[in-house]
């Protein structure tokens, strides 16, 4: 996370004026500047402080679990006639990988003198990763999030309220992730001085997606060392992530991107089908444009109006993805594939039968999208397993 990952070094890095090739940016509303570009001026030296590190290490050790287990599903790999190894993000505390991130940003909030905490949620998870940080420092905590969702998520809802944040419940257009993120981004406008927006994933205006993927970064830093100490090779052929917004992606991908031996495989949501209205395979079906803050890709109508994405998975079920993967797809860097709600189904099934872990649905997009590559006996897979599926229990249970 040290490693400054710019554009004079990486094609792949931000440049200075926050843009991965031509997506990313920073399009906000002026009310909005002081609070974005702040956080801009400040965000590298902070992070680069040694005494930040410290602390963030700190934390990642003895609170997240980190690192993480790289893990070798031999029974996977016998299956499908390859090496696949799972980077256990779901072994974090919380259940997920957000954590990573949100500790990152209450640490950054922090140093510059925040005392609340505003954010966003779709299905609660990163809303219950941001109050438990904000528990954790004793910090103020506000999350937004849709009417809809609020009435679909509970268990996450009383569990931000037993972390002490106050949920807001967004009611404007469709009433959920979309709508959540523009109003938190309201709040943020409101509250200026004393406020820091904690957003969930490698989205948003710049700095926000380089920030997210450096704090996610660390998941990409473990892997090349295990899998170094397992088969004396840091790179394997592929890193396969699921993407919503694309964090644990970008974390999964971030110290490959320059390794161009090592194939970046990007899994999206088909949900009901690319061609049955109700998917969030943002790059299948998206076009250029600007949401929440970036330029990127995202579905979209003809004249521009944000497409209702669909999927059976909470946390993949986004309308764009971050300006990072916008550029990878575009530059043909990184491989996409859509899976749909079917097929992740299975695939969850498949991993918890074959190695004896239950994964979350997202998690299940990544598995599912190994069959559509091309492996052979000679491939090492490293698939992220972004979170637990105990979140997801009363939709597998309908396939009991
Ligand atoms: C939120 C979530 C995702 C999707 O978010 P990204 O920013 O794309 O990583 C994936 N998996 C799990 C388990 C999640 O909770």
């Amino acid at each position: 996370m040290q490693v400054a990952l710019d554009q004079t070094l990486s094609p792949f890095g931000v440049n200075d004026k926050g843009f991965y090739g031509r997506f990313g940016g920073a399009f906000i509303p002026e009310m909005l500047y002081p609070n974005v570009e702040e956080l801009r001026r400040n965000y590298l030296t902070i992070i680069n402080d040694p005494a930040f590190q410290q602390e963030y290490r700190d934390l990642l050790t003895d609170y997240v679990g980190r690192p993480t287990p790289l893990f070798l599903a031999s029974r996977l790999s016998e299956q499908l006639n390859a090496t696949i190894y799972l980077k256990r993000e779901d072994l974090c505390h919380t259940g997920a990988h957000k954590v990573n991130n949100t500790v990152g940003q209450i640490l950054i909030a922090k140093r510059l003198g925040k005392k609340r905490i505003v954010a966003e949620t779709g299905a609660g998870q990163h809303g219950v990763a941001t109050a438990t940080v904000c528990a954790l420092m004793g910090l103020e905590c506000v999350v937004y999030m849709g009417a809809i969702d609020i009435e679909r998520q509970k268990p996450n809802v009383d569990r931000m309220k037993m972390l002490g944040a106050t949920v807001v419940a967004a009611t404007s257009g469709s009433q959920t992730l979309k709508d959540a993120t523009n109003e938190a981004m309201r709040h943020w406008i409101n509250n200026p001085v004393d406020t820091h927006y904690i957003i969930g994933s490698v989205v948003g205006p710049h700095p926000y997606p380089d920030m997210v993927a450096r704090f996610q970064s660390v998941i990409s830093e473990e892997v090349k060392k295990q899998l170094f100490a397992k088969t004396g090779s840091e790179n394997p052929d592929y890193v396969v992530a699921c993407v919503g917004g694309g964090s644990n992606a970008a974390g999964a991908f971030f110290h490959y991107l320059d390794e161009p031996s090592v194939k970046l495989v990007a899994a999206e949501a088909a949900g009901m089908g690319i061609s049955s209205g109700h998917s969030a395979a943002t790059t299948a079906l998206g076009k250029p444009g600007v949401l929440h803050g970036s330029r990127t890709i995202l579905m979209q109508t003809e004249d521009g109006q944000v497409t209702e994405p669909y999927s059976i998975s909470a946390g993949l079920d986004y309308p764009g993805i971050g300006p990072l993967h916008a550029h990878l797809y575009d530059s043909g860097r990184g491989i996409f594939k859509s899976i749909t709600d079917e097929d992740a189904v299975k695939s969850a099934f498949e991993l918890t039968r074959l190695e004896g872990i239950i994964p979350a649905l997202e998690s299940a997009h990544a598995l599912a999208a190994l069959k559509e590559l091309p492996l052979t006996d000679k491939d090492v897979v490293v698939v992220c397993l972004s979170g637990r599926g105990d979140k997801d229990l009363a939709t597998y249970s309908k396939y009991l």
